[in-house]
Parts: structure tokens; C-alpha cells; sequence
């Protein structure tokens, strides 16, 4: 129980400790003659601290004008002091607080090992801090965030308790409806089916969903992020504070991550928005100091583009199939024309030689071979009219890795029935060609249905097509080898000769294939040979000039 002395000395009030100070300050001013130093010692400790700056009442003051709760207590938590803030925050007016037990203001809901641990820490004469649930002497629930701390006294035994507290349910409320929100956006975040990844200044992963984390899993411990970032360095804003200001970002940009072959890609449509990210160290609390993140949303279209390159091969097939068509026609025609050319010429020579010799005018053999050369003639002038007129293409910047990859997809089937296997390197940054679409196509199509005949023809147990590109000097150069007999030294030459064929399989091939290859190489002022020192199968090196440059056909001594 509250001793009568405890409760005067601490609940005296300001305008008595004025009063008292008043009356001690004049004694203390002229004290009277023989008043003991004892005595004017002891009056002075009240009004002044040892240090002889501020006396005591400037304490209670301070007490009692803290807008924080404060109150003290004895060993058993009986109230032997509140403060106004204390009174204002549960309802209580001080006297009804004055002598009862803190345990007023539980609810009795809190459990029981949270007293338990706040007393154990008081018995061992430490601090405790924690929030409990109080009510008001309405019946109104509030969170109090308390600190007990024990008031030693001389001999170091605790004397009173002094607790501090304040009423935290805004704060609580504030800080679920945050953390609610967050579980929330992240179940939703993390139940997209898009990817979606928050990227630091320095493009680390600050935040994931699981379809990041599968990707993630699928690249092998690559991380798609920094993939990302590399395909969409072009479309990023490099000055990150600008962007952040502006707010921009990009939409539905195309990167293909490539997956362990290079053949097969997975296909996203990225798009990005940059947000602001608050450093959170106390330097930071006034200046606002902000780090520039990217919200990357990558959406995965890998079907579709699957889809649509299906579709685009199968135009490609249609038209390349159309044109070779029409090839194989002005194939068949000029080898017609050449054949008939050619006795043609014998019987116009031998006709010229008669008529030099003697007088033909009486001579049946000159006037039908007249009669030949004269039909003959007329059928070369059919054959010339019935020659299918040549795709006219205009030139334009040509990445070669595509052009490849157009003829990889359209010869699929055919790579399929035959058991090939294409390695295939392109280099990434490849330059582009100035040159015509279909022309080039037909060329990488003519080499890579030669590399499949070669593969097809006897004694060859590997089925293999390797494809490189790369550029040297100004040129972009693609190397194709396969593990085919290969081109006898001999035949290095011949093999770009009009109606050459040395298949062993298909003998009866009309052997314009390469010709026409070795023209429209020409025409693009490249190079085409085959590499005299590869021993295994056949190695056909293709240089087109990336600025336009001409160059010729190479023979074996260059
Ligand atoms: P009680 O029987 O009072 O105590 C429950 C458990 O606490 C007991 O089982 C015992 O383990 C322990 N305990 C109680 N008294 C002592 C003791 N004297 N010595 C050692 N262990 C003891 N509680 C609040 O709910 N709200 C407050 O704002 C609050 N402020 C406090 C401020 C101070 C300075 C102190 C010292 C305590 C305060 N308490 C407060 C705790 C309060 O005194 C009670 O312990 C608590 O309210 C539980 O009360 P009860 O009646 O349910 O159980």
C-alpha cells in the first residue's frame, strides 16, 4: 500500500514546489546568523542539482508536461505516480490511479508469458519493452508500447518501477494494412503467369515471382535477368535518374533467350516501367536520396512465335518451291537450248564450208541441212521465248544468321528423313550484306541440299552439317562442312562447271545447282571455293563483301 509520505511528496502540486522554492530561495538568500551549514546544505539540494543548475522541481515539470505516458510504480506495480499524458491516454483521473495496481489497465488478453517475461526481466533488474493489450476506463481497447525499467536507490535495490508507454494501435493498424497489402500483391504477383522480376540501379533481383523463379530454373542458373538486360540494352534508357523523372519505360520489346542449342529459343515480350526505390539508411531520412529500380514483365510468346514462323516457313517453302520451279525450268530450257545449239553450229559451219567448196545450189544435202538449221532455228527461238523470265530483286541489307536459319527451318524435314545433325555457330554480332532476299536464300539452300545429297551417298556412317559465320576483314564468311566423301582435288573446279553431276546416287541430276550458286555469289561480289586442305568430308567457304566489294572465284592456289 501507498504510504501517505510517498503519495505527498510525489503528487505536491506545481503551485506548492513554486511556493516552496519561493521560501527557501529567501532563506536560503540571507540565511539566519547560526543556521547550521548542515542545514543550508540540505535546503540547497532542493532547489538546486548538484551541479547547482537545475533544482528538482524542473524534473517534475518535465514529468509531468511529457506528452509520452509515464507512471511509477512500487515493486508490486502499485501506481505511486502518473503523469497528465498517463491520465489523458487511459481515461483515468490521477486519483482513481493513485494506489491501484497497473493490472487496471489490462484487458486480459494478453498471455500470461509476456507478464511473465516483463517480471522475470524486472526481477534481474533489466528493462523491458512490449506491447500489450489495455483498456481504457471506457471499456476501449487500445496496443500500449511499453518500457519498464526498475529505479535503483543506495545498496542498488530496486525501489520503484518507471514505465513509459504509449498507444500504438494506429501504428499496428497501419503497419498490418501494409504487410496484408504486401501478401496480397505478392500472391498476386506470384500467381501471374507472366514474369516478373524488380531490378536494383545495379540490375540485381530485388523481388521475383515463381514464374521468374522457374525461368530461372530452366536457364540453369543463368540469370534471365541480366539475359534480359542484355537483349534490351538498345530500348533502356541510359541516364536511369531521367527515366525514373519521366517515368519511362518500353513496351512489348521481342528478346529471345537462347536455350542450351542455339537452334531452339525461348521467346518473350518484355516491357519495363522504372520506379523509384527509397534508400531506407537513417542518412537518407531527410535528403529522400532515391535508387532507380526496373518492374520488368516479361511475357512469354514462344508459341506464338513458334506459330508464326511456322507460318513464315511455310510461305517461304511455298514461294522458294515456286521459284524453283521456275529455275528448274530455265534449268531444263537452257540446257535444252545448249544442246540444240550445238549441232546446230556443226551444221551451219558444215553448210558454210559447202558453199565455199562448190556450187550447192544442185546439192540435196545443202538444202536439208538448210531445212535443219532453218527448224532448228525456229525451235531455239520457242525454247529462248518459253524461258520463264528471271526473279528481278532489288538489294537490300541482309543478315546472313537469318538467311541460314530461314534455310535451316525450310530443309527440316528433309535434315529429319536423312538423320542430320546440324551444329550450327552464328556469330552474334554478325554484319549485314548488301544483297537480294531470294538469291541468297536459294544459294544456302543449293549448299545445304548439296551437304545432304553428299551425306546420302554410300560409305557415310556420320551425318553431320556444321555451319559457322563470321566476319573477317570486311567480309562476312560462312563456313559449311560436312562429313560427307568430299570433291576430289581434281574436281574442286569443275564441280561450278554447267551440267557437271558426280553424284554416285543420283547420277542423272542436270548439275546446275553450284553453277548457279557460284553466279549469284558473283553477282553479290563474293567468293565461294572449297578448302583444299580439309581431309573428311567437304568444307565450302562463302565470303560476301559487307561494303559491296567484288571478288572471284578462288582456285586452289590462292
Ligand atoms: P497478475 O497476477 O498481476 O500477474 C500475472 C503474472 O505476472 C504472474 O503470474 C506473475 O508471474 C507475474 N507477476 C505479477 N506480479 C509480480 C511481481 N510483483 N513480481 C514478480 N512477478 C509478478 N500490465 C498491463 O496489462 N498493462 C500495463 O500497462 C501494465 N503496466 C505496468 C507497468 C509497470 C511499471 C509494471 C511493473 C507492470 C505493469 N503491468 C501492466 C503488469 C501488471 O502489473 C500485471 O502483471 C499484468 O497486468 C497482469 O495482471 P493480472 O492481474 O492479469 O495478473
Amino acid at each position: 500500500m501507498l504510504s501517505p509520505n510517498n503519495r505527498m511528496s510525489i503528487s505536491s502540486t506545481a503551485h506548492n514546489r513554486d511556493r516552496v522554492e519561493e521560501v527557501l530561495g529567501a532563506f536560503l538568500a540571507s540565511p539566519p546568523a547560526g543556521t547550521p551549514d548542515e542545514v543550508i546544505e540540505a535546503f540547497g539540494r532542493l532547489v538546486r542539482t548538484e551541479g547547482g543548475v537545475l533544482p528538482p522541481s524542473v524534473f517534475m515539470e518535465a514529468f509531468e508536461q511529457s506528452p509520452v505516458a509515464i507512471s511509477i510504480t512500487d515493486l508490486n506495480a502499485n501506481i505511486l505516480y502518473t503523469n497528465h499524458a498517463f491520465e489523458h491516454l487511459t481515461g483515468y483521473p490521477k486519483d482513481e490511479l493513485i494506489g491501484s495496481s497497473q493490472s487496471i489497465l489490462s484487458y486480459k488478453v494478453t498471455p500470461p508469458e509476456v507478464y511473465q517475461e516483463l517480471w522475470t526481466n524486472l526481477a534481474q533488474q533489466k528493462s523491458w519493452n512490449g506491447v500489450l493489450i489495455n483498456k481504457r476506463k471506457n471499456g476501449e481497447r487500445y496496443l500500449a508500447d511499453l518500457t519498464v525499467t526498475p529505479v535503483l536507490g543506495t545498496g542498488n535495490n530496486t525501489r520503484y518501477y518507471l514505465a513509459l508507454h504509449r498507444d500504438v494501435t494506429e501504428v499496428h493498424e497501419l503497419e498490418s494494412k501494409v504487410r496484408n497489402q504486401k501478401v496480397l500483391i505478392e500472391s498476386v504477383v506470384d500467381a501471374a503467369p507472366v514474369v516478373i522480376a524488380l531490378l536494383d540501379s545495379d540490375g540485381r533481383v530485388l523481388l521475383d515471382n515463381q514464374a521468374y523463379k522457374k525461368l530461372l530454373g530452366d536457364m540453369r542458373g543463368k540469370e534471365p535477368a541480366d539475359m534480359f538486360m542484355k537483349h534490351l540494352s538498345e530500348v533502356i534508357e541510359m541516364d536511369r535518374k531521367r527515366a525514373c523523372k519521366k517515368r519511362t519505360g518500353f513496351v512489348n520489346h521481342e528478346v529471345a533467350l537462347a536455350l542450351k542449342h542455339n537452334l531452339t529459343s525461348r521467346w518473350f515480350s518484355c516491357s519495363g516501367v522504372w520506379v523509384n526505390e527509397s534508400y531506407p539508411g537513417a542518412d537518407f531520412y531527410f535528403s529522400g536520396s532515391e535508387n532507380c529500380g526496373l518492374l520488368l514483365v516479361a511475357n512469354e510468346i514462344t508459341a506464338q512465335k513458334k506459330q508464326q514462323d511456322q507460318i513464315k516457313t511455310n510461305a517461304l517453302r511455298a514461294l522458294m518451291a515456286e521459284q524453283q520451279l521456275v529455275h528448274g525450268m530455265r534449268e531444263t530450257l537452257s540446257g535444252a537450248i545448249f544442246q540444240c545449239q550445238a549441232p546446230l553450229n556443226t551444221a551451219s559451219a558444215v553448210v558454210a564450208m559447202m558453199e565455199r567448196r562448190d556450187d550447192v545450189r544442185s546439192n540435196p544435202a545443202h538444202t536439208a541441212l538448210l531445212d535443219i538449221i532453218k527448224s532448228g532455228e525456229t525451235v531455239l527461238g520457242s525454247l529462248q521465248e518459253a524461258l520463264p523470265p528471271e526473279t528481278v530483286e532489288a538489294d537490300v541489307p541482309i543478315n546472313i544468321n537469318e538467311v541460314i536459319k530461314d534455310v535451316i527451318d525450310i530443309s527440316i524435314q528433309r535434315l529429319l528423313e536423312h538423320s542430320v545433325v546440324v551444329d550450327w555457330e552464328p556469330e552474334a554480332d554478325l554484319p549485314n550484306v548488301i544483297g537480294k532476299h531470294y538469291a541468297l536464300r536459294s544459294l544456302f539452300k543449293q549448299l545445304v541440299d548439296n551437304a545432304i545429297d553428299a551425306l546420302d551417298e554410300p560409305d557415310c556412317s556420320h551425318r553431320e552439317i556444321a555451319i559457322v559465320t563470321r566476319s573477317i576483314d570486311g567480309q562476312v564468311e560462312m563456313i559449311m562442312r560436312d562429313t560427307g566423301p568430299g570433291i576430289p582435288e581434281d574436281r574442286r573446279l569443275t564441280i561450278f562447271e554447267p551440267f557437271f553431276s558426280g553424284w554416285q546416287k543420283q547420277k542423272f541430276r542436270p548439275g546446275m545447282g553450284l553453277t548457279i550458286a557460284l553466279e549469284i555469289v558473283l553477282q553479290h561480289g563474293g567468293e565461294i571455293f572449297i578448302d583444299p586442305h580439309c581431309k573428311a568430308g567437304c568444307e565450302v567457304h562463302l565470303r560476301l563483301p559487307v561494303a559491296g566489294q567484288t571478288a572471284s572465284l578462288r582456285t586452289d592456289d590462292d
